[in-house]
């Protein structure tokens, strides 16, 4: 069905001697908190970085995050209760180990950052002067935050001025990674990273294509979000990292789990701006067109409940109020304090005219964090010799089939920081010679010229209604019959920058969706079961005795296996 996914191993033709050369030691594509962390623990270790961003450093998932980051930093806080929420949350999926590691290392991750300057929000009277907040599913308050909900730009401005006073880290922005090399020649179609190892990137630097050989390669390129319509995340996120582990033939993980956040900003034309969910953890209510608070009725936590139960509140709310939204509800808050909270949220009420003290504020649910990714040890290592995966493009386990708020930026600042250590070391016991005599030929497309534009977003829309909050077999797989078709004339396309420029990053981000979309979703058509962030209205019940597990990818597949959980 998706033999043009699978059987595609490079978006481009290339000779490797013909392409402008670049060596490093360790490679890192992504600059949010994952990718920065890793590349300051890599030059820590002695190596020469190079890292890429696709747009500007400061257009990523982490700088946009709000609420904060959690971490078990006063003494009535235990690390055995944010492991037990953690598990909790992730429903069943969670690999324990990876739980452990992050919530152990996490806080001294996060105080290390108060060393090299990040501001925190100040409370004297609490340990380490921080304040603190609570967020659904943690059953304590250890969300730390930065001038209120601006934690995400403090976090990356603070790594970035780190980085930026490293000598030995070279950061290139606007270099789109196109592919991951590998030094085997296998055919498409019969990838198999036993053999093989990644040796670095094609990456278009300038308007080039330039061929990056790196001795490590750090996959820090972040989440999926542009999957799906109404999505929180900026433009970055259209999952080109996931895409390109497969291609290469890493194998990814847990790819049917992606987390819908419950409250966005639903103004018509606006874009689906993110309220944190700090905001329900101060006290907001939600409630429906009638002015009623449903939340009790669907989970003993309330408002606080877990996202993903949150989120299929909201959407059975709206379908029995017969509405298109519902409301977040702060009216009853003290609005100075409010405002000085969430300085950020106020400037946004503020532009649509919505006054905190007497106006309900509109919201909705839209995709928000890809759980599934490229499988990792505990030190980033993925399942293809020299890659590494970091951040929102990994699944390392820590997040199981759920994910709590607060617990990703932690997650990208521990095994960014353990990535990049790795990687130093295993780039001083590389055996690869560079240059490799690389090269590689895509057929010419026979078929019809494509408005990429429109397949886009035709691709996002039913991604949106078929393999959103709620899904079911009959949907999911009208959606892969959809996905297949309109794979079979894009991914036969090559793009090329010299014929079109600046714009040939968006035929790539296309090719890249796509792909992942069908894992996406066949995933979601494999299990046939809720649990965590996937809802299956024709499988409503969790069931354990089949589905404990992972659904595992690797390419040539077209359908994941099962693999138990240790
Ligand atoms: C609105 C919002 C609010 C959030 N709030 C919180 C919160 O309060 N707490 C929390 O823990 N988490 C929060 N999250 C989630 C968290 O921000 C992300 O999971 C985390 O920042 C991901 O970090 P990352 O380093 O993996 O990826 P990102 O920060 O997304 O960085 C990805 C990087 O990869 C680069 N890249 C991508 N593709 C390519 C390519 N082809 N070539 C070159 N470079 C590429 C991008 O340019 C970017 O530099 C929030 C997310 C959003 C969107």
């Amino acid at each position: 069905m998706f033999e043009a996914l699978t059987q595609r191993r490079y978006l481009i033709p290339f000779k490797a001697a013909r392409l402008a050369q670049q060596f490093t030691d360790v490679l890192v594509i992504g600059g949010g908190v994952a990718g920065l962390r890793a590349a300051i623990a890599a030059a820590h270790e002695g190596a020469e970085v190079l890292l890429l961003t696709k747009d500007t450093i400061d257009e990523s998932n982490t700088w946009y995050a709000q609420g904060g980051i959690a971490a078990v930093l006063q003494p009535m806080d235990s690390l055995e209760s944010h492991v037990a929420d953690t598990v909790a949350g992730g429903a069943g999926l969670c690999d324990r180990a990876a739980v452990e590691t992050v919530v152990r290392e996490g806080p001294q991750r996060v105080l290390e950052l108060l060393d090299w300057g990040a501001n925190f929000d100040k409370d004297a009277a609490k340990p380490h002067g921080l304040a603190f907040t609570r967020e659904g599913g943690h059953s304590f308050a250890r969300i730390l935050h930065a001038y209120g909900d601006a934690t995400g730009r403090e976090l990356a401005q603070t790594l970035i001025r780190t980085v930026r006073g490293r000598e030995s880290i070279r950061v290139v922005e606007r270099a789109f990674a196109i592919d991951l090399l590998t030094d085997g020649d296998a055919p498409a179609g019969v990838a198999s990273s036993a053999a093989q190892r990644c040796v670095g990137a094609l990456a278009l630097v300038n308007g080039h294509v330039n061929v990056i050989w790196s001795k490590r390669t750090i996959l820090a390129s972040g989440g999926a979000g542009q999957l799906f319509r109404e999505t929180t995340n900026p433009k970055i996120a259209t999952a080109d990292g996931h895409a390109m582990a497969y291609r290469a033939g890493a194998a990814l993980q847990d790819m049917e789990m992606v987390q819908f956040h419950p409250t966005t900003l639903y103004v018509a034309g606006a874009s689906r701006a993110l309220i944190t969910e700090a905001v329900r953890g101060e006290g907001a209510y939600l409630v429906d067109r009638n002015g009623y608070r449903f939340m009790k009725d669907y989970h003993e936590m309330a408002e606080l409940a877990p996202r993903d139960v949150v989120s299929r509140a909201i959407v059975e709310q709206i379908r029995k109020t017969h509405f298109t939204h519902v409301y977040l509800d702060v009216r009853h808050l003290p609005t100075a304090q409010f405002r000085e909270r969430f300085p950020q949220l106020a400037r946004l009420v503020d532009q649509f005219e919505i006054d905190v003290a007497e106006d309900l504020i509109p919201i909705h649910p839209a995709a928000h964090y890809m759980i599934g990714g490229v499988d990792t040890d505990l030190t980033g290592r993925t399942s293809l010799a020299g890659l590494y995966a970091v951040g929102e493009a990994s699944c390392t386990g820590l997040h199981g089939a759920n994910r709590l708020g607060s617990n990703s930026l932690l997650e990208g600042l521990t095994y960014g920081a353990r990535a990049g250590a790795d990687a130093a070391r295993g780039a001083k016991e590389n055996h690869v010679r560079f240059p490799l005599n690389l090269d590689h030929r895509v057929p010419p497309s026979e078929k019809t010229e494509l408005d990429v534009a429109d397949v886009k977003s035709s691709l996002r829309s039913v991604m949106w209604r078929n393999v959103g909050i709620e899904r079911s077999g009959e949907r999911l797989d009208e959606t892969r019959e959809i996905i297949a078709f309109w794979s079979r004339y894009v991914m036969d396309k090559v793009f090329d920058p010299g014929a079109l420029g600046a714009g040939v990053t968006a035929g790539w981000e296309l090719q890249n969706m796509l792909t992942v979309c069908a894992l996406i979703t066949t995933a979601a058509y494999t299990r046939t079961e809720s649990r965590g962030a996937h809802h299956r209205t024709d499988y409503p019940a969790r069931d354990d005795a089949h589905w404990r597990l992972h659904l595992l990818w690797r390419r040539p597949m077209e359908t994941p296996i099962p693999e138990p959980i240790e």
